[in-house]
């Protein structure tokens, strides 16, 4: 049996109103999670239902995660919500640098490394998505554009707070309707690079970093994901946004990955 802790979450994007994520939270708080001690799970909701989700879920061990933060903690910043903000909710962790976010909002990678800042300096666990475009794969150069975002996102971030981050590799060409899955080769490849990476830059701590692959994830992806060691969970979108398909996918994958030994 290995006690390591594997991390499975969702993003729900701009989905679900205020009944439709109560329902979502009363259905993960009736739900056992205590034979799963290896799991690490989690929920990203839009901001009007934050702090709701977090109130109900508060008593459960799931996580609950924002889709974004501005880099400035208050100002006039129209429309932009600050990681303190965040904070203040209940919510712990801030997705930064969905590729949703890079492509249709024009976050930077200098701007993902702003946020990560904030995030990290009002006491948030930053979700940093990195990504390759389809060109990107088809030059070869899947595994240098995802090292090349995580330097850059990762650039102030000192070895003692590299602990509190968790990686997310979700190729651009592998998410959404459109998308398909990368394969397990593929994933291993990039990830491997990512962890190169951090161990180059923070040594020991480096190990430590949660890499989780996004990008049409479901059941049967994530149990051909299984053996693959370098993978440490998943971040799943459509595949989850029932309460019953996180439950479904997380726990599959904590435990047939429980009974490797
Ligand atoms: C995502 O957008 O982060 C994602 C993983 O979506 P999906 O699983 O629906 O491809």
């Amino acid at each position: 049996m290995t006690t390591k802790r594997f991390w499975v979450g969702t993003g729900w994007k701009m989905n679900k109103t205020f009944a439709e994520a109560e329902a979502y939270a009363r259905i993960l708080q009736s739900c056992d999670f205590s034979p799963f001690s290896n799991l690490n799970i989690f929920i990203v909701p839009p901001f009007t239902v934050l702090a709701r989700v977090a109130d109900m879920v508060k008593d459960t061990p799931v996580m609950v995660g924002a889709q974004n933060v501005h880099w400035e903690n208050s100002g006039a910043y129209t429309g932009e919500i600050s990681a303190p903000m965040v904070r203040d909710t209940g919510a712990t962790i801030a997705e930064i640098g969905h590729s949703e976010r890079r492509a249709l909002f024009g976050e930077t990678d200098d701007t993902v490394r702003m946020k990560v800042n904030a995030a990290l300096a009002a006491g948030l666990r930053p979700l940093v998505c990195l990504g390759d475009t389809a060109a990107e794969r088809d030059a070869g150069a899947s595994a240098e554009a995802a090292v090349r975002q995580l330097k850059i996102a990762f650039r102030d971030v000192a070895p003692e707070r590299i602990g509190h981050c968790i990686v997310a590799y979700e190729p651009v060409w592998a998410i959404g309707t459109g998308g398909t899955p990368a394969t397990p080769d593929q994933i291993d490849d990039v990830h491997r690079a990512v962890r190169g990476a951090l161990v180059g830059r923070y040594d020991d701590a480096g190990r430590d970093v949660p890499v989780l692959y996004g990008g049409s994830v479901d059941l049967s992806v994530a149990r051909s994901l299984v053996p693959i060691a370098s993978v440490d969970g998943l971040f799943v979108g459509r595949a989850a946004w029932t309460a019953e398909g996180l439950i479904r996918i997380a726990t599959t994958f904590a435990e047939m990955r429980a009974s490797l030994s």
